[in-house]
C-alpha cells in the first residue's frame, strides 16, 4: 500500500494543466488565475476621506472649539476641487476626495454646524493626517497584486473588479462526470423501497467538485454489473476530463468498478492507499481521461475526493497550491489512530481567546456516518502507526473546503 503523500504525488504527476480561457469576472469564482493581476490605478486613486465630517487644517483646530467657514462640500463622486485656505472647512463624506489645503478630517460627531450651516465649530482638535487615506497608500499603480496560479475566491473578486478585469484569464474548468455505482441506490427524488437507499455520493462529489472549480455532469445511477458500468463509463469518457465513480471498489463479490475500468483499458496508478477512511481508492487513466474510483461510504467519499480528486482538479486549472493546506492545532480530546494507515478524522476547528487553534474530534459512527460528518469543518491527521493521540497534543489538520 502506498502512503497518502505518495498517492497525492502520483495524482499531481498525472494531472496536466488544461489550456486557459478568458471568462467574465462573474464566472471566475473558484477558478485559478492564468495571468498576473496588475493595478491599473493607485489605490486609493486620490486622498480619500475615511469619515463623514469636515476637511480642515489641523493647525486651525489646535485649540478648540474652533469656528471655521464652510466653503464647500466634497461628496463621493463629486469632489470640491479648489484650494481650501486657512480658517476654512469643507463638508466631506466617506470616500470623497480631500481638497487641496486640508490635511485632516474631523468626524461629524465632533463638530457642530452654526449660523444655518454657514460655519462649523470643531469641538476637538485633530492631528494632521487623521481620517485620510493618502493616494496610493494601499497599492501603487503598476504593482502586481495577484499572480497566475492564485485561486480566485470571494475575497479576490474585489481586487479583480477594482483593477478593471471585466474579463479574466483563468485555467479552463475541468469537466467532471460523476457516477454512483450500487444496485441499492435510488435517486434523491425516489422513496427507497426495501433494501434500497438514496444516492448521496453523486451530490457530494458534485458539490466539492464545483468548489474545486470544475463543471459537473451527473451520470445515471449504475447497478453492480460490469457491462452496465463499462457502457456508462465509455459514454462519459468522450465528454469529460475526469470521471469520478463511487462504490464498488472493495473486496465484495459485487464490487465491479475496477474490473470495468480494467476492461476499458485503464492504466491503474494506484488502487489501495494507507488511508482511513478510504483505503480502496483507485486512480487511473483511460486515454486522456483521469479516473477516480472512490469508495462507497459517504464519509470516505468526502475524504478521498478532497485529498486526491480535488488536487487533480486544482492542478489541471494551474493552481500553485492544489492540495489542502496543513495547519497545526491542539487536540481537544484523545483520538485513536491505526497501525497500518494514516487516519483523517472529522473535526471542528476553533480558536480560543489566546489565539490557540483547537481541533475537536467529532463523535461519529465511522465512514457511513454522514450525518455526524455534516458538522465537520476539518480533518485531523493521525500518522500511520500512532495508536493513540492524547488530548492537548499537537496535531496536523486540513480544512475541508466549504462555504
Ligand atoms: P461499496 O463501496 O459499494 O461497498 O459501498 C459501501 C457502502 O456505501 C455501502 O453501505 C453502500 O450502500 C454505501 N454507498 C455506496 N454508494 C453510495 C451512494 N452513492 N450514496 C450513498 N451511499 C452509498
Ligand atoms: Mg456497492
Amino acid at each position: 500500500m502506498i502512503t497518502v503523500v505518495e498517492a497525492i504525488q502520483i495524482v499531481l504527476q498525472h494531472s496536466p494543466k488544461l489550456e486557459f480561457e478568458s471568462v467574465p469576472l462573474s464566472d471566475a469564482l473558484a477558478s485559478t488565475l492564468a495571468e498576473d493581476i496588475v493595478a491599473d490605478t493607485d489605490l486609493p486613486p486620490f486622498d480619500r476621506a475615511q469619515m463623514d465630517g469636515y476637511a480642515v487644517r489641523a493647525a486651525d483646530v489646535a485649540s478648540t472649539p474652533a469656528r471655521l467657514r464652510i466653503v464647500g462640500e466634497s461628496a463621493a463622486g463629486a469632489g470640491w476641487h479648489n484650494e481650501m485656505k486657512t480658517g476654512e472647512a469643507v463638508r466631506i463624506m466617506t470616500g470623497a476626495p480631500v481638497p487641496a489645503g486640508a490635511d485632516a478630517v474631523q468626524q461629524v460627531e465632533l463638530t457642530r454646524e452654526v449660523n444655518g450651516a454657514g460655519s462649523v465649530e470643531i469641538l476637538e482638535s485633530v492631528e494632521a493626517g487623521r481620517s485620510i487615506v493618502r493616494q496610493a497608500q494601499e497599492i501603487k499603480r503598476g504593482e502586481t497584486v495577484l499572480r497566475a496560479g492564485d485561486d480566485i475566491n470571494a475575497a479576490t473578486i474585489a481586487t479583480l473588479a477594482s483593477f478593471g478585469y471585466a474579463q479574466v484569464k483563468v485555467g479552463r474548468r475541468p469537466r467532471v462526470a460523476v457516477m454512483a455505482t450500487g444496485s441499492e441506490l435510488v435517486d434523491v427524488d425516489q422513496k427507497p423501497a426495501r433494501d434500497q437507499i438514496r444516492d448521496s455520493n453523486n451530490y457530494t462529489i458534485e458539490a466539492y467538485a464545483r468548489l474545486a472549480g470544475a463543471t459537473v455532469e451527473r451520470l445515471p445511477l449504475a447497478g453492480d454489473d460490469t457491462e452496465e458500468l463499462k457502457k456508462q463509463m465509455a459514454a462519459a469518457l468522450e465528454r469529460c476530463n475526469v470521471l469520478i465513480t463511487s462504490g464498488g471498489v472493495s473486496m465484495g463479490v459485487y464490487d465491479f468498478t475496477k474490473a470495468a475500468l480494467k476492461e476499458l483499458g485503464a492504466e491503474i496508478f494506484f488502487e489501495r492507499v494507507a488511508l482511513r477512511p478510504g483505503k480502496p481508492s483507485v486512480f487511473g487513466r483511460i486515454g486522456k481521461t483521469l479516473v477516480f474510483g472512490l469508495p462507497g461510504n459517504p464519509v470516505s467519499v468526502a475524504v478521498t475526493f478532497n485529498l486526491f480528486a480535488r488536487a487533480a482538479l486544482r492542478a489541471m486549472q494551474g493552481s500553485t497550491k492544489p492540495t489542502l493546506a496543513e495547519e497545526t492545532a491542539v487536540l481537544a480530546r484523545t483520538v485513536k489512530g491505526s497501525a497500518e494507515r494514516e487516519s483523517y478524522l472529522p473535526a471542528i476547528l476553533h480558536t480560543d481567546e489566546k489565539g490557540t487553534l483547537w481541533a475537536e474530534p467529532l463523535k461519529w459512527g465511522g465512514s457511513s456516518d454522514f450525518v455526524a460528518f455534516a458538522r465537520a469543518t476539518a480533518l485531523i491527521i493521525v500518522p500511520q502507526g500512532v495508536k493513540m493521540l492524547d488530548a492537548n497534543s499537537r496535531v496536523k489538520t486540513v480544512r475541508l473546503p466549504g462555504l
